[in-house]
C-alpha cells in the first residue's frame, strides 16, 4: 500500500498497524507534504520537493493496491481522484477530499462504493459498520456525534477568550492542530456531515449531529423499523485504520480491549448551533452545492491558520468563513473550477487580513 500523509498523526498510526502485521500489509509507496521520510519504502516522494505528479505515479503505480490517504487539506485531491480512476482501493482519512468534490469522489468509487472508498475518519468507520449488511432503503437517519471540543464542556466561557493553548488541549483526541481547532469551533463535524451525505449517499436533513462528550459511541444510525446500531471504542484511531486497510476482514488485536463499564455513564446532549453555528453553516454550504462547501473548507483551513497565529479569535474563523460563502457567486462542476474556489477563498481571508 501507498501512505499519503506518512509522517502526520494518522500516517504514524497506519505504518504502527502495518508493523503489528507484517504478514498482511507491505509498505509500497510513503509520501508527506514537507517532513523528510526516514523510513525506507520502494517508493518515496515529498508533495514540496517531487510535485503532486510524483504522488499520482506512486498511487496509479500496478504494485500499489491500496492508498491511504492522509495528507492533510486540497492538496490531497489530485492524487485521490487518480487513485480511484486507476482502480485502487482508497482508504480516506482526509475529509476535505469528499468536502470539496464529493460527486466526482463518488462517481469515480462507482456503484459499490465502499469496498473501493473506506472511510477512516472515526465517525465514518462508525456509520460503514452499521451499514455492513444493510439496504440504503433501510436508513432513516445518521446520528453523527461530536466530542464537543474543549469548549463544551464550559458554558460560561467566552470564547472570545479562547486561546490558542486552551483550542489545542482536546479532552478526548490527540490529532494535529488544524483538525484541533476544527473539534474547537465544532466546523470538524460540519465537515464530517458534508462527508457522511456524500460517503453514504444520504440526504442532509436526515445526518443529526449529537454532542458525546466521552467519544464512546463513533456515531450511529437508524433504520426504518425504529432499530438504532451505534459503534463503541476507545477514541484510538487505529481501530477505523486497521478497520479500512483489512476490509472485509477484521484485524485480531487492533487495539486494546475497550473498558466500555469504565467508560459509562455515556452522554448525549443536542448541539447548541448559537455558540456552535458551524455546522449548521456547512449544511447551508452542502445544500448550496456549486462550489460553496470548496469555499467552506479553504476559507476555514486559512482562518484556523491565522488564529493559530494568534491573529484573530476563535469565533472569527466561523465568521470569516460566512463571509466568504455569503460572497461567493457560485461554480460549475469541474475539478478545475472547485480548486478556482478553493483559491478565490484563500486569497479573499488573505487579502482582508494582511499587515
Ligand atoms: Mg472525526
Amino acid at each position: 500500500m501507498a501512505i499519503l500523509g506518512a509522517t502526520g498523526s494518522i500516517g504514524r498510526q497506519t505504518l504502527d498497524v502495518i508493523d503489528r502485521n507484517p504478514d498482511r500489509f507491505t509498505v509500497f509507496g510513503l509520501a508527506s507534504r514537507s517532513t523528510p521520510i526516514d523510513r525506507p519504502a520502494r517508493f518515496v516522494a515529498t508533495l514540496e520537493r517531487d510535485g503532486a505528479e510524483r504522488l499520482e505515479e506512486m498511487v496509479t503505480h500496478p504494485d500499489c493496491d491500496l492508498v491511504v490517504v492522509a495528507i492533510s487539506g486540497s492538496a490531497a485531491l489530485r492524487p485521490t481522484l487518480a487513485a480511484l480512476g486507476a482502480g485502487k482501493a482508497v482508504a480516506i482519512a482526509t475529509k476535505e477530499v469528499l468536502v470539496m468534490a464529493g460527486e466526482l469522489v463518488m462517481q469515480l468509487a462507482g456503484p459499490d462504493p465502499w469496498s473501493r472508498l473506506r472511510p477512516v475518519d472515526s465517525e465514518h468507520s462508525a456509520i460503514w459498520q452499521c451499514l455492513w449488511g444493510e439496504s440504503p432503503d433501510s436508513v432513516r437517519r445518521i446520528v453523527l456525534t461530536a466530542s464537543g471540543g474543549p469548549f463544551w464542556g464550559r458554558p460560561g466561557a467566552d470564547l472570545n477568550e479562547a486561546t490558542v493553548e486552551q483550542a489545542l488541549a482536546h479532552p478526548r483526541w490527540r490529532m494535529g492542530p488544524k483538525v484541533t481547532i476544527d473539534s474547537a469551533t465544532l466546523m470538524n463535524k460540519g465537515l464530517e456531515l458534508i462527508e457522511a451525505h456524500h460517503l453514504f449517499r444520504t440526504p442532509l436533513d436526515r445526518i443529526e449531529v449529537a454532542v458525546h462528550p466521552q467519544s464512546v459511541i463513533h456515531s450511529m444510525v437508524e433504520f426504518v423499523d425504529g432499530s438504532i446500531k451505534a459503534q463503541l471504542g476507545s477514541p484510538d484511531m487505529r481501530l477505523p485504520i486497521a478497520v479500512a486497510l483489512s476490509y472485509p476482514e477484521r484485524l485480531p488485536a487492533a487495539v486494546p480491549a475497550t473498558d466500555l463499564i469504565g467508560a459509562f455513564p455515556l452522554e448525549l446532549h443536542r448541539l447548541d448551533p448559537t455558540r456552535f453555528p458551524a455546522v449548521e453553516l456547512a449544511r447551508q454550504a452542502a445544500a448550496a452545492g456549486r462550489g460553496y462547501p470548496a469555499v467552506l473548507n479553504a476559507a476555514n483551513e486559512e482562518a484556523v491558520e491565522l488564529f493559530l497565529r494568534s491573529r484573530i479569535r476563535l469565533p472569527d474563523i466561523v465568521a470569516l468563513v460566512a463571509d466568504c460563502l455569503d460572497a461567493f457567486p457560485g461554480c460549475g462542476p469541474d475539478l478545475d473550477e472547485i480548486i478556482a474556489a478553493d483559491r478565490w477563498a484563500r486569497d479573499r481571508i488573505k487579502a482582508a487580513n494582511l499587515g
